[in-house]
């Protein structure tokens, strides 16, 4: 997505040619033209789509809008951490490593609200290893749901989240798709999405 692509460039930091900030648009301060647009890129990808799937708290915003376009399907957001009114019983879990943090994470989702007859479209703001992509993954698949794809806002190809994901058969859609960083300056990849 040109128009994303054009931000990153304008607006986005690289720190030591592997974490891209984008606060003044993407995660802090959002801009919601951008995230529309966002929204509408990805949802224009699939179809038949039950529920959006992300995870606390950055991916919320993303899954919002990608659930607006598809019709206003219902979002579904893992938690991060186990309150008093969370059983391990009652919930999905899988395990994730932060690829901000640098800590190992449990996810939650409630067996509530994910089940064999959903198919789930996985969103996040952005792809790196894959780590927090794969854990929605595995909670679909605890769930016996249907995983229709994975749409992301931008992806850090070199960082191998997209082989990972596209080994366990997900198709992926990512409005912006970083190949590499040089010189702490993002190369997009010529691919559509
Ligand atoms: P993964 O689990 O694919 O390694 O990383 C995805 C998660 O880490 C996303 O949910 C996102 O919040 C965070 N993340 C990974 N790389 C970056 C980055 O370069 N910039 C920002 N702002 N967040 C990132």
């Amino acid at each position: 997505m040109k128009e994303l692509e054009n931000k990153i460039l304008t607006e986005g930091k690289v720190i030591d040619n592997s974490i891209l900030k984008v606060d003044s648009f993407f995660n802090y301060c959002i801009d919601i033209s951008m995230l529309r647009s966002v929204g509408k890129f990805i949802a224009s990808h699939f179809k038949n789509v039950d529920k959006v799937l992300t995870i606390e708290a950055s991916g919320i915003a993303f899954a919002v809008a990608v659930a607006f376009e598809l019709g206003n399907v219902p979002v579904i957001f893992a938690k991060k951490s186990k309150t008093a009114v969370t059983s391990t019983d009652e919930n999905y879990i899988a395990m994730v490593h932060s690829f901000t943090h640098g800590i190992d994470n449990n996810i939650y989702v409630s067996k509530r609200f994910l089940n064999e007859n959903d198919n789930v479209l996985i969103v996040d703001d952005f792809l790196a290893n894959g780590a927090a992509s794969i854990g929605l993954v595995q909670i679909c698949q605890q769930a016996k749901a249907n995983v229709v794809g994975v749409g992301i806002g931008i992806e850090k190809e070199f960082q191998g989240g997209r082989k990972k994901l596209q080994d366990l058969g997900c198709k992926i859609v990512s409005a912006a798709r970083i190949t590499a960083f040089e010189n702490n300056k993002p190369i997009f990849s010529t691919e559509k999405y």
